[in-house]
C-alpha cells in the first residue's frame, strides 16, 4: 500500500483537495489561507498551523519563543493574503510532566506577539500527549478589493522580498520573526500586489508556488537576493521559515515602490511566460533553471 512518504506533503494535500471538491467559497486549498464571503465589503480569512516537538522546536528551547512562533507563523499567512488578524483559538497536546512554567511561558510568548498585533486569543483545546503539540488557528479580515492571492502574477510584473534570507532554523531566528504585517499593510494601501506569499517552505518553492497558481514562470537575480550574514544562495533559496513575504507588481507599481523608504523591498526578479519555469541569472551571469525544491517534510 502506498504511505503518504511516497506522495510527499504536496502530494497529500492535492489528494484532500480532490476528495473535498469545489464549493462556493472564494479560495480554499491552495492559498496561504482560505478566503470566505464575511461581509458586503469584506473576506473573512482562515488559517492554521501546527508545531510538534521534535520536528519544528525542542523543549531545550525557550518557551515563550515557541509560543510566540505558533501564532506569528499564522499572523503571516494572513499577512501574505493583505489582511487583518483577529482571533485565534489555540489547541495544546501536553504531557502530565510538563512544568506549569513551561506550558504557561507558551502562552505568555504567544499573548506578546498577538497583542502586538492586535489578535485576541478566544479558546483552544487541551489533550495528553507525549510530545508537546502547539496548533494555532487564526481569523482576519480583508477589504473584497484589497485580497492578494498567490494567483494574480502576470508576466512582466515585478518581484520582490521584504528581507533577508537563509539559515533562519540553524540561527534561532525561526523562532523570534517578526510577522510582516506591516509592510503587507503599507502595500495594500498604497499598491496593488498581484500576487503574495509568505516564505516558509523556501524561496524557490514558495516562488514556485506562486508560479504555479498564477501559470507563470519567472527570473530571478543571484545577486539582488539578500541573505542573511552567513547564509549560503543555497541557503536562501532552499532552508525556509524565513516569514518574509513574497510579492509581485506591476512595472510601474514596482517603479514608484522603488521611490519610497518607508519599508525595505528587494527587487530580486521579473514574472516571465515560461510556465513553472524558474530561471535563475547566477552571479556568473549565467542564465539555467533552477529546481523549486524547498524543505520536504516525508
Ligand atoms: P502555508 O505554508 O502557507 O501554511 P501549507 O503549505 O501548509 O501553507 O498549505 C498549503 C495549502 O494546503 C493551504 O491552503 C492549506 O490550508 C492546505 N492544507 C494543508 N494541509 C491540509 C490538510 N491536512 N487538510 C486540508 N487542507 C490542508
Ligand atoms: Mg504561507
Amino acid at each position: 500500500m502506498k504511505k503518504i512518504s511516497d506522495i510527499g506533503e504536496f502530494g497529500f494535500i492535492d489528494l484532500i483537495k480532490k476528495q473535498i471538491g469545489s464549493s462556493s467559497i472564494i479560495k480554499g486549498i491552495g492559498d496561504d489561507t482560505a478566503v470566505v464571503n464575511f461581509s458586503a465589503d469584506k473576506y473573512l480569512l482562515l488559517t492554521t498551523d501546527m508545531l510538534v516537538e521534535g520536528v519544528h522546536f525542542t523543549r531545550a528551547m525557550s518557551a515563550k519563543a515557541i509560543g510566540h512562533k505558533a501564532i506569528g507563523c499564522n499572523i503571516s499567512d494572513i499577512a501574505a493574503m493583505g489582511g487583518l488578524p483577529k482571533y485565534a483559538v489555540v489547541s495544546i497536546g501536553l504531557s502530565g510532566n510538563l512544568s506549569i512554567k513551561f506550558a504557561t511561558d507558551i502562552y505568555a510568548g504567544m499573548n506578546q506577539l498577538a497583542k502586538k498585533f492586535g489578535v485576541v486569543i478566544v479558546g483552544g483545546d487541551t489533550v495528553k500527549s507525549s510530545k508537546l503539540i502547539i496548533n494555532v488557528a487564526l481569523t482576519g479580515e480583508v477589504k473584497k478589493d484589497k485580497v492578494v492571492l498567490r494567483s494574480g502574477a502576470k508576466k512582466g510584473d515585478q518581484i520582490f522580498v521584504t528581507g533577508a534570507l537563509g539559515k533562519s532554523f540553524s540561527s534561532g531566528r525561526h523562532l523570534t520573526f517578526t510577522p510582516r504585517l506591516l509592510p503587507s499593510q503599507y502595500l495594500v494601501k498604497h499598491f496593488k500586489p498581484t500576487a503574495m506569499i509568505d516564505i516558509s517552505d523556501g524561496l524557490a518553492a514558495d516562488l514556485g508556488h506562486v508560479l504555479e497558481e498564477s501559470n507563470v514562470g519567472a527570473i530571478i537575480d543571484e545577486k539582488c537576493i539578500p541573505r542573511h550574514q552567513g547564509a549560503s544562495f543555497n541557503n536562501a533559496l532552499h532552508d525556509g521559515e524565513d516569514f518574509e513575504l513574497l510579492f509581485t507588481l506591476s512595472r510601474a507599481q514596482a517603479q514608484r515602490l522603488k521611490s519610497k523608504k518607508d519599508f525595505k523591498f528587494y527587487h530580486i526578479g521579473e514574472i516571465t511566460s515560461d510556465k513553472n519555469k524558474l530561471r535563475l541569472i547566477d552571479k556568473f551571469g549565467q542564465s539555467r533553471i533552477l529546481g523549486q525544491k524547498g524543505f520536504v517534510h516525508f
